[in-house]
């Protein structure tokens, strides 16, 4: 056990425990990140290809928030450009603005709150960039190497800030001993801290205080992806598509673009769990092919020169039990919010803003 006791520990190398945990070292206090994966970034990873290319995991999209996007220029100094074309919906053979999501989410979410009379919520929740209506279709911007570079630009922040990230280590139980928090490690060393950091994926066994004990009940999820490199680039241009009310595909992403090597076209499909598990590999590849060819997004004399599914797992606990996880722990654990990138990170921006903006940080 190390003496030393820490003002903050965060479980989990992610995005927004990197930035929180920045933020917490601007304010002078003692931070550690702890990670049980071999690098920051989270689920912002990449996947190496049978070719060597180092490429994005999965499908990723980032929301809109103009104040998020000046964040990110600002301090991390990200090369962000629009998705060219931008992001769809694709349903029943047609595109569809991909706003339309957040247009429809936002209109039920408000009726929905002026039929219960919450005025409060409704006035909290325009504020919100989760809910907005775009009649006029929104820009949606993307790092230009994708993921990997926006993991870099964190680790390059970490470094320049001499935040310590403990990597390869994994969190077993989280132990309230009253004065502090002991953060106990699989191989059963433990480090301690006044505050300890989690977010709705930290997959942490155990959570105890002097008085009560959790075992919280996990659920796994299972994302399914599929990386096509094709022989040529026939077929219609995308970016992004979100496709609905299909049994095997829910997303496509072109990352050309990312390739270092000159690959025709790059791919990766979103693959629903129950169409992985009903089939091998190698069929649902060829069935995915067929959809893609029928679909008009490759073309039809298009063939795969490479393939590679990859699984990312994934936990998430219940939002209730987190409550009175957190509720039981007295203000010495804190749950970050971590279910969208932009999101997330437009709930901290005041304080990060201040923190590690206004300092030239
Ligand atoms: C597959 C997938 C795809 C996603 N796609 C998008 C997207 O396209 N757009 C979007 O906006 N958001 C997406 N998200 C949501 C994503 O969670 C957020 O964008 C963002 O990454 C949240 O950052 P974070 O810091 O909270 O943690 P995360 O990025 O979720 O990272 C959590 C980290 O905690 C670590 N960890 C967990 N338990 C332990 C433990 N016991 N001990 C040690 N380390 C632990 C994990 O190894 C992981 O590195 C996606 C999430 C997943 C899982």
């Amino acid at each position: 056990m190390s003496d030393k006791l820490y003002d903050h520990i965060f479980i989990g190398a992610g995005p927004i425990s990197i930035l929180e945990a920045l933020s917490k070292k601007a304010e002078g206090k003692s931070v550690l990140v702890i990670d049980r994966a071999a690098r920051i970034g989270g689920a912002w990873g990449t996947t190496i290809l049978p070719n060597g290319e180092d490429v994005e995991i999965g499908c990723h999209i980032w929301s809109i928030s103009k104040p998020v996007f000046r964040f990110i220029d600002n301090y991390l100094e990200l090369d962000m450009k629009p998705l060219k074309p931008q992001p769809v919906i694709y349903k029943n053979g047609k595109d569809i603005q991909y706003d339309w999501k957040s247009n429809v989410l936002t209109m039920r979410r408000m009726l929905t709150n002026l039929k219960h009379g919450q005025l409060k919520r409704l006035i909290i929740d325009w504020k919100s960039p989760a809910y907005r209506v775009a009649f006029i279709p929104s820009k949606y911007l993307y790092p230009v190497k994708g993921a990997s570079t926006f993991s870099k630009a964190l680790e390059t922040k970490a470094r320049q800030h001499d935040l310590t990230v403990l990597l390869k280590t994994e969190i077993e139980e989280i132990r309230d001993q009253g004065e502090y928090v002991d953060i106990i490690t699989t191989d059963g060393s433990s480090t301690r801290c006044k505050e300890v950091h989690i977010t709705s994926v930290s997959n942490v066994g155990r959570y105890s205080t002097p008085s009560k004990s959790f075992t919280p009940k996990l659920n796994v999820s299972n994302f399914i992806h599929v990386h096509f490199e094709l022989s040529d680039a026939q077929g219609k241009k995308i970016s992004y598509v979100r496709w609905v009310e299909d049994d095997v595909i829910h997303r496509i992403s072109d990352i050309t673009n990312q390739a270092k090597s000159d690959v025709e076209r790059l791919i990766i499909v979103g693959v629903y769990q129950e169409a992985y598990e009903s089939s091998s590999e190698e069929e649902l590849q060829k069935r995915i092919m067929v959809k893609l060819r029928e679909n008009n997004f490759i073309g039809e004399s298009t063939a795969l020169t490479n393939w590679q599914f990859n699984i990312f797992p994934t936990n998430y606990m219940d939002r209730a039990e987190f409550d009175s996880i957190e509720d039981a722990f007295n203000g010495k654990l804190k749950i970050l919010p971590s279910t969208d990138l932009i999101y997330g990170m437009h709930h901290r921006l005041k304080d990060w803003n201040r923190l590690l903006l206004s300092s030239g940080k």
